[in-house]
């Protein structure tokens, strides 16, 4: 969606709609996969070589949980998006769903929980992580260990 920055009037541009999840252009592996259209509703504004973007944005996604590497659903919602662009000396247009594909993609969670970011979501990986350190730390003792060997020998005999 170009937009040109002879058409930014000094009071500023709005423009709202939706954009299909395509602009994202994710491979099916990426830990974020958009679940269904883009809203956005922006102010644009321009002045001395930058364009300031302002409004909300919002989208449905599914993120990889970091811990148990499951997907689940996301709703961002950016309310006060705000955004700059600066401009290249002969730059006459941008492309308004690049800079919104950016910012979704600069502001999803870089490392998502599942279980901290859906409400009663309990993540199955979580307990996991507690029962592994566990072991290590007694092992780590070391009368732990000789008792440990001291069985095995007792067992020999
Ligand atoms: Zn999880």
């Amino acid at each position: 969606m170009e937009i040109f920055i002879s058409e930014i009037p000094e009071e500023g541009l709005h423009r709202d709609g939706t954009l299909a999840p395509t602009i994202f252009d994710l491979s099916p592996e990426d830990s974020i996969r958009p679940a269904g259209d883009i809203t956005y509703d922006a102010m644009m504004y321009h002045f001395d070589g930058v364009v300031t973007f302002e409004g909300n944005l919002k989208g449905k996604f599914q993120l990889q949980c970091n811990t148990c590497l499951e997907y689940f659903d996301y709703e961002a919602d950016f309310p006060k998006w705000r955004s700059d662009l600066e401009l290249d000396e002969d730059q006459q247009s941008f492309d308004l769903a690049e800079i919104i594909r950016e910012d979704f993609l600069l502001d999803l969670p870089s490392y998502p929980r599942c279980d901290e970011l859906v409400p009663g979501m309990v993540c199955p990986k979580a307990h996991y992580v507690v029962e592994i350190q566990k072991p290590l730390e007694e092992e780590a003792k070391p009368e732990g260990g000789d008792d440990a060997w001291g069985a095995l020998d007792q067992l020999k005999d």
